[in-house]
C-alpha cells in the first residue's frame, strides 16, 4: 500500500486506488511527495484534482530513508514530484535528478524559501533542511505548490488560489498560536533539549534556545559526550523537561534523565515530539497542523508555559 497521503485535517480524500491517476480519463495528476508534511500541503491545495502517493510514512526517518523499488516506479510514473530538499532526503537525490524531465516537474519546497531565511547546520557549511518547523516559512512554500499545480491544470487556477489562500490563513493562525504558547514559558527556562537538531528554525521563530543532543544527523552516536555540559545548563536554567522525537532513538534522553537524578535534580521527559515525520493516523499529529499543534502544546506546557487552543 503506497498511498498514504494524510490530509486528515483538510478532509480531502487524496488517494483513489481504483482509478489510474494521471492516465487519460482520470483527469487527476499523479503526484508524489516524500514526507507527510509535504503531502498534506499539496493535498490541501490540489484537492481531488490530484492522486497522492506519499513515500516516507509516519515515524520514518527521512535522513536515512532509501527508496525501495516501488518508490522508484511511483516517481518515474508520476506527473509531479514534491520533496523537501537541502539533503533531507539525502538518499533520494539521485532518483529525483533522474526523474526531472520536460514532462515531469520535480520541485524542492526549500527552493521556495528565500536563501536569507536559511540556517546553517551547527558547525558545518550545510544548510539545515528542517524548514517546516517554522510555520511562517512553510506557509511561503504553499505559493510554489499553487503555482506548479496551476501550470499543470490551468482550468483550475482559481480553485488552487482559493485553497492556497485558505490554507495560508490557517497556517498564519497556527503560527500566532505557537508564538503565544512559547512566549508564555518563563524566559530563563526557554530551552528546548531534544534528540537531534531538528528544531533550529522552530527556536529562531518561536524564541526558544535549542540544544540537540546528537547534532543534525539522526545516525550520529556522538551525543554522549555532550551530556555533562547539558546537565550543567539544565540545572543552571531550571529547565523542567527534555523531549524525545518520534523518528529518532531516545537513548540519549534517558542518559540525561539519569545523569540529572544522580545530581539530585528531577528532570521530566516530555511527550514525544514530532520532528521529521507526522504521527500515526488517529494520533492527532497525523496532519501538518496537528503535528505542530502537538509540538507547541507539549513544549510550552512541559516547560512551564500555557497552550490555548
Ligand atoms: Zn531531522
Amino acid at each position: 500500500m503506497l498511498c498514504l497521503g494524510s490530509a486528515l485535517t483538510f478532509g480531502i480524500a487524496g488517494c483513489d486506488s481504483n482509478k489510474m491517476p494521471g492516465q487519460p480519463g482520470s483527469g487527476k495528476l499523479k503526484t508524489v511527495a516524500t514526507t507527510g508534511m509535504i503531502a498534506d500541503l499539496v493535498l490541501a491545495i490540489g484537492g481531488d484534482h490530484i492522486a497522492m502517493t506519499q513515500l516516507i510514512g509516519a515515524g520514518v526517518d527521512p535522513h536515512l530513508y532509501k527508496p525501495i523499488r516501488d518508490d522508484i516506479v511511483q516517481v518515474l510514473g508520476s506527473d509531479l514530484v514534491f520533496y523537501n530538499g537541502l539533503l533531507l532526503e539525502g538518499r533520494m537525490a539521485e532518483l529525483f535528478a533522474r526523474a526531472s524531465t520536460a514532462d515531469r516537474r520535480v520541485l524542492a519546497l526549500s527552493d521556495a524559501i528565500p536563501a536569507e531565511k536559511h540556517m546553517s547546520e551547527p558547525g558545518t557549511d550545510a544548510t539545515d533542511p528542517h524548514i517546516w518547523m517554522d510555520v511562517s516559512m512553510w506557509s511561503i512554500a504553499t505559493h510554489s505548490i499553487e503555482q506548479v499545480l496551476s501550470t499543470a491544470l490551468p482550468d483550475h487556477v482559481s480553485e488552487f488560489q482559493e485553497r492556497g489562500e485558505s490554507l495560508r490563513k490557517r497556517l498564519d493562525a497556527l503560527d500566532r498560536q505557537g508564538l503565544a504558547a512559547l512566549s508564555s514559558v518563563p524566559i530563563h527556562q526557554r530551552v528546548l533539549i531534544t534528540s537531534h537538531d531538528a528544531f533550529q528554525y522552530f527556536g529562531r521563530r518561536y524564541g526558544i534556545e535549542v540544544q540537540g543532543i546528537q547534532g543534525m544527523s539522526t545516525a550520529s552516536e556522538a551525543g554522549l559526550q555532550r551530556i555533562p555540559e547539558l546537565l550543567d545548563l539544565i540545572i543552571a536554567r531550571s529547565v523542567k523537561a527534555v523531549f524525545r522525537e518520534s523518528s529518532v532513538a531516545g537513548k540519549l534522553i534517558e542518559a540525561l534523565v539519569e545523569g540529572a537524578a544522580s545530581r539530585g535534580y528531577q528532570l521530566k521527559v516530555g511527550e514525544e515530539l514530532f520532528s521529521d515525520a507526522l504521527g500515526p493516523r488517529g494520533s492527532g499529529a497525523d496532519s501538518y497542523i496537528g503535528m505542530m499543534e502537538h509540538n507547541f502544546r507539549e513544549i510550552s506546557t512541559a516547560l512551564g508555559g500555557e497552550w490555548q487552543n
